[in-house]
């Protein structure tokens, strides 16, 4: 495994030599992180600071809407046009170690049946540098889900804070390969690997929020008809879909055609299992009730999911708990289950 470091001071340089081979995203200062933009050659700041972006960075890969394709009609018939992903390589510098395995997630039911081609096009050309969270938030409960701040999963550089440097480690071969390749950077020492394995407990040690996922499908299936408990556990959401729009793990979509005249669009966009109309073009929503739409979207990430994958789909990230207009806590829920 190829370990070295490099100055914070030195890290300007180090993405300006990398926007010569991809088109970097970083954290945005300008937009207080709320989502990770184009680096711009300036500012590093935010790795002293920021904890996690308020957009995941999904949205590099799985844009909120995009065009499919397009279409026309003329005398001689109808032409179709596809729309292809933008498929340059990409790098999302600063990506948190939740978001990452959430990418991992959404990889397997993007090429499970049907290999999207949209997605893959442009996941197979992100180069993920993750950065380990020091300071989680109080709504982070990676540690529960075998995870945790500083877990190297989906990664293919990690780096760890250990004061005015960073200690970066290849994770990946394609990891590996960039590391050898960039300049500026100094072997670790071996008391420069010690100092980022204490920095990785500390940070262990500060995810206090827990949750016991033991046997959780099952227990959600056995309280998958008590009516009762969830509408009381759905009382105060207002099916504003925020939790499911901001989660990195959430994937449903929408397809909607655009016409004028004889020419259009087909666009994807993101859709949520909250709204009471999702799924209601086909047929009608099989969830016409909210505590339905609440116990769909917890027993998707806690008891569909892992049936057909052996893994949660939650990274807890802590998202819809810190986002969610009325405080709606999932680890309430998940920790109040009934017949534990
Ligand atoms: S963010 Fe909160 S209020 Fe909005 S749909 Fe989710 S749980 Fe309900
Ligand atoms: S369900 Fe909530 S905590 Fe889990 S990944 Fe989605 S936003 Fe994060």
């Amino acid at each position: 495994m190829t370990v070295k470091k490099i100055a914070k001071k030195e890290l300007a340089r180090l993405l300006d030599e990398w926007s010569r081979q991809f088109s970097v995203l970083v954290p945005s200062v300008e937009t207080g992180v709320a989502q990770m933009t184009g680096w711009q050659g300036e500012d590093t700041s935010f790795v002293d600071w920021y904890r996690n972006t308020i957009l995941p960075p999904k949205d590099a890969i799985l844009p909120v809407m995009e065009e499919m394709f397009s279409f026309s009609k003329n005398e001689d018939g109808y032409r179709l046009e596809m729309s292809p992903p933008d498929s340059g390589r990409q790098l999302i510098f600063g990506i948190r170690p939740c978001d990452a395995r959430a990418l991992a997630m959404l990889d397997v039911v993007f090429k499970q049946d049907y290999e999207d081609t949209y997605y893959m096009r442009r996941r197979l050309n992100t180069v993920l540098v993750g950065i380990g969270c020091t300071n989680p938030y109080d709504s982070c409960f990676c540690t529960s889900l075998s995870s945790g701040p500083s877990d190297t999963a989906g990664l293919d550089l990690m780096l760890t804070d250990i004061g005015d440097e960073f200690v970066i480690e290849a994770v990946t071969e394609a990891g590996r390969e960039l590391l050898d390749k960039s300049q500026g950077m100094r072997p670790a020492t071996a008391d420069d690997e010690a100092r980022a394995r204490e920095s990785r407990d500390i940070a262990n040690q500060r995810v206090t929020q827990n949750v016991d996922v033991k046997k959780m499908p099952d227990r959600l299936l056995a309280a998958f008809d008590n009516e009762e408990y969830w509408r009381k556990i759905a009382a105060k959401c207002i099916s504003c879909g925020i939790c499911t729009l901001l989660c990195p793990t959430c994937y449903c979509f929408d397809i909607n055609d655009e016409v004028s005249d004889n020419r259009g669009a087909r666009y994807r966009s993101l859709d949520s299992c909250a709204f009471c109309i999702y799924t209601k073009m086909p047929v009608e929503n099989p969830r016409e009730e909210k505590w339905q739409r609440v116990r769909n979207r917890v027993c998707h990430k806690y008891e569909f999911y892992p049936r057909l994958f052996d893994t949660i789909a939650c990274t807890g990230c802590g998202r819809c708990i810190r986002l969610c207009p009325v405080n709606w806590d999932i680890t309430r829920t998940l920790n109040s289950i009934p017949g534990q």
